[in-house]
């Protein structure tokens, strides 16, 4: 691909965030914040610290209420959300459920239609069996959504973009527009996919943001997280609460992990960026594939929206091949580079059949209805040299459709 085209990836989409990687590198790490001086953040492993005198203590008094080295993470992804309070937890599941703990019996849920696999289940299944009314609507759809606000709504759940057809969602109409009905109806988002280096919804309107850390943030593929950012005062106060009282807190060691992570992400994401929209364009115009979804490319439907909200796309690709199942199976047998494997944004590149994979628990009629189709197959493209990843595609799709 030219090479002129990668150094546009980013071309007329928002601008990047000011001092993203000074603050991704620097805050929360201060050395001063400890005896020794130390500029890398300690692993603080102790579950307990002693006090001065009962209740005088230097901050912290027992690991699940509060933890040195998770302290330094939530500083830091804070500062990257342009958020006042962040709160890690033990997985974005124990976000997800965390967040849903501010509400009780009889309030209701609104959630994207297309959510991830994990969050459909939770509400469906946990969420409205105790007694919260769950519901799901197409939230690309203004109109439809003002349609299904009803006068309990106490949260919409935005995910955006959404896995795996890549739907995006106007984050700003829709907090507009909730904020409208009900001032106090908590508007959250999904910003898994995207990650703070590309979009910052509580600059968009959303009451909280929630990530699940295990994908893109980390992005080393060997952290399970969650991470919940927030300017509400009132709101943190009830979610600090409710981590500590709930339990699901992340060890030190992962909080460690993920900071170290930290540091690179916004290099990471600009290098998703360039191989995917490079991926996507070769795709694109390879005769073996039926369709390509990348919010990065001018063909997706929601291209300027993205451009408008985003400052830019992560690696995640889906596209459709030519053929049946079987070119479909072909195609994932036949990657050499790309692990067939579920989960994403890591530094190494995976490929998954959704209809299979992460979306057999999805119901038949659902998954037809979303676009899951037998042909339908999802990339997360890693941080290997661009050549290698499109002469392994290139491979895999002459593999699942030999030339006669
Ligand atoms: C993986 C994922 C989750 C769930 O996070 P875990 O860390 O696996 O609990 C939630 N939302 C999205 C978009 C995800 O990809």
């Amino acid at each position: 691909m030219a090479s002129h085209m990668q150094n546009d990836s980013s071309a007329g989409f928002l601008h990047e965030f000011k001092s993203f990687a000074t603050d991704a590198i620097h805050v929360g790490s201060e050395p001063e914040q400890w005896n020794s001086m130390a500029v890398v953040p300690p692993i603080s492993l102790s579950t307990t610290f002693k006090q001065h005198s009962p209740g005088k203590h230097a901050g912290f008094e027992y690991s699940r209420s509060g933890n040195p080295t998770r302290n330094c993470l939530e500083r830091a992804v804070a500062a990257l959300d342009g958020a006042k309070y962040c709160l890690a937890v033990a997985s974005g599941l124990a976000a997800s459920l965390t967040i849903t703990h501010l509400f009780k019996a009889g309030d209701g849920i609104l959630s994207m239609n297309d959510v991830y696999g994990g969050t459909n289940r939770y509400f469906r299944k946990i969420a409205a069996e105790v007694g919260l009314d769950v519901s799901f609507a197409d939230l690309t759809n203004l109109e439809v959504l003002k349609a299904a606000l009803k006068p309990n709504t106490k949260m919409v759940w935005i995910e955006t973009p959404t896995n795996p057809t890549m739907k995006v969602v106007d984050i700003r109409a829709c907090a507009d527009i909730v904020h409208e009905h009900n001032k106090d109806t908590i508007v959250v988002v999904d910003n898994t996919f995207m990650s703070a280096y590309f979009q910052r919804p509580l600059a968009l309107g959303a009451d909280i943001c929630m990530y699940s850390a295990t994908k893109y943030m980390n992005g080393h593929s060997d952290v399970v997280m969650g991470l919940i950012s927030l300017n509400r005062e009132d709101l943190n106060e009830r979610l600090t609460f409710l981590q500590n009282a709930l339990g699901a807190v992340p060890s030190p060691f992962d909080c460690y992990m993920c900071n170290r992570g930290l540091k690179t992400l916004h290099l990471r994401m600009k290098q998703h960026f360039k191989n995917a929209l490079a991926a996507a364009q070769f795709l694109e115009a390879d005769p073996r594939v039926d369709k390509v979804i990348f919010p990065g490319l001018p063909s997706h439907p929601q291209h300027e929206l993205t451009k408008k909200q985003c400052t830019g796309c992560p690696g995640m690709i889906t596209f459709y091949i030519k053929g049946k199942l079987e070119h479909a199976t072909a195609f994932l047998s036949n990657l050499k580079l790309f692990a067939l494997a579920e989960s994403l944004g890591g530094y190494e590149s995976l490929a998954e059949h959704p209809a299979i994979m992460t979306h057999a628990s999805v119901c038949e009629n659902e998954r037809k209805e979303l676009g899951i189709s037998d042909t339908l197959i999802r990339l997360s493209v890693g941080l290997e040299d661009e050549e290698d990843i499109i002469a392994d595609i290139e491979q895999a799709l002459s593999a699942a459709h030999p030339k006669k």
